[in-house]
């Protein structure tokens, strides 16, 4: 185990002379006034807010803002011109009314979140690795571009294959170019390792979603390996914590992103507790958010990690609401060796296995009172049943 590399990049983005949490948090308290002072000369939306504030402790008297106003408010709360974006990403969540979630991205967002990849990925990737990425890929800037990118810049080789592929396309893929590294969600892994448990892949990094603990340890008993956990959204400019080599929480990247807990009533929570997680991205160019609620449930470890550093580090459970059912059936259903995936709505659940065996069926039934359940039998040729967040529809 060494100590997270994070440090350095921190040091050597903010120019500082060494690390420490004192001259960390004096440059996010800078970084945050810079911002304000921005936001509120550029965007009406910020009309009401201060230009400064005198302390860290003073974010939390600003308002939150929360998912809906960011679709309502896209251009007021892009602050860069037009001509300044490299990238304008939008999402279109089914079941969603109105207008669609955008974020808006420069050059420099880019560049600050391809080092902050590569950063990261060190911890897991070498020279000459070759690495499949299962993250969303149309060109350069991509989620999957910007990855691709960093691994490049380790020395190791990128297989960009996209999200959306068949099974056995990816695991043709893994096949014939020996890749011994995966990046991408944690079940397309459990799928893929289900499908095809003798396999060339050594270490994996999974994101976009969250690890239930079955699926964590499935994966690590295949690889023979522990998994390295990343947390990064749309908001945070795609990057957001990476786990080093202790393997407790993810670091996050401090001199970007300002994260806090906070309870049901809004009020901030300290370190060690369960909460909303709520980011202020002082970071970025194009869009930085003052204290947008992710609507994930998270918790800031105390101390300092086991690798040395006093970088923070975040540990997070999924969504709120529904979505920790999620991953309370990911615990139950993945139990099942046979069970390569699954699709779960209100009243009904598809499960895609390898035998479909009516002992399955019974066992299954038991833990799914009130659901009308279908078994399908699992094809190479099937995709992943869900091409972003696993929700319950
Ligand atoms: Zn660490």
């Amino acid at each position: 185990m060494h100590k997270v590399p994070l440090e350095d990049l921190i040091v050597r983005q903010e120019d500082m002379p060494f690390f420490s949490r004192k001259l960390l948090e004096k440059h996010q308290l800078e970084l945050l006034n810079t911002q304000l002072k921005r936001a509120k000369a550029v965007s009406p939306f910020y009309k009401y807010y201060p230009d400064k504030v005198a302390s860290l402790e003073e974010l939390s008297t600003l308002p939150f803002i929360t998912a809906q106003e960011l679709r309502e408010n896209y251009s007021k709360l892009c602050l860069s011109s037009l001509e300044e974006l490299t990238r304008v990403r939008t999402e279109y969540t089914s079941g969603t009314v109105g207008a669609p979630k955008k974020m808006a991205y420069s050059d420099y967002d880019s560049a600050r979140t391809t080092e902050f990849f590569a950063n990261g990925l060190a911890e897991l990737i070498f020279p000459g690795d070759k690495v499949i990425i299962c993250f969303p890929y149309t060109d350069s800037l991509s989620l999957g571009g910007l990855i691709g990118e960093a691994v490049r810049r380790i020395g190791a080789v990128p297989l960009l294959p996209g999200h959306d592929r068949s099974y056995g396309e990816f695991l043709d893929i893994i096949r014939e170019n020996e890749a011994n590294v995966y990046l991408g969600p944690p079940v397309l892994l459990l799928s893929l390792l289900r499908l095809q448990p003798d396999t060339t892949l050594k270490r994996a990094l999974v994101s976009g979603d969250h690890c239930s603990e079955t699926v964590l340890s499935f994966c690590e008993e295949i690889l023979g390996s522990k998994l390295f956990p990343h947390y990064g959204l749309r908001e945070s400019g795609l990057g957001g914590a990476y786990t080093c080599t202790a393997h407790a929480g993810m670091h996050i990247r401090e001199n970007d992103m300002i994260c806090e807990i906070i309870d049901e009533t809004g009020s901030p929570l300290p370190d060690g507790d369960w909460g909303e997680l709520v980011i202020t991205t002082i970071g970025l160019e194009a869009m930085p958010l003052f204290r947008y609620r992710t609507g994930d449930f998270a918790r800031i470890l105390e101390g300092t990690c086991p690798c040395g550093s006093e970088v923070k580090r975040l540990e997070v459970m999924g969504r709120i609401s529904k979505n920790a059912v999620m991953g309370h059936y990911e615990d139950i259903l993945f139990g099942f060796d046979n069970i390569i995936d699954f699709h779960i709505s209100d009243n009904s659940v598809i499960l895609s296995v390898r035998d479909n065996d009516s002992e399955l069926m019974s066992a299954v039934q038991k833990h799914l009172r009130g659901f009308d359940v279908k078994m399908i039998t699992a094809k190479l040729t099937d995709r992943p049943m869900y091409t972003g967040k696993r929700r319950i529809l």
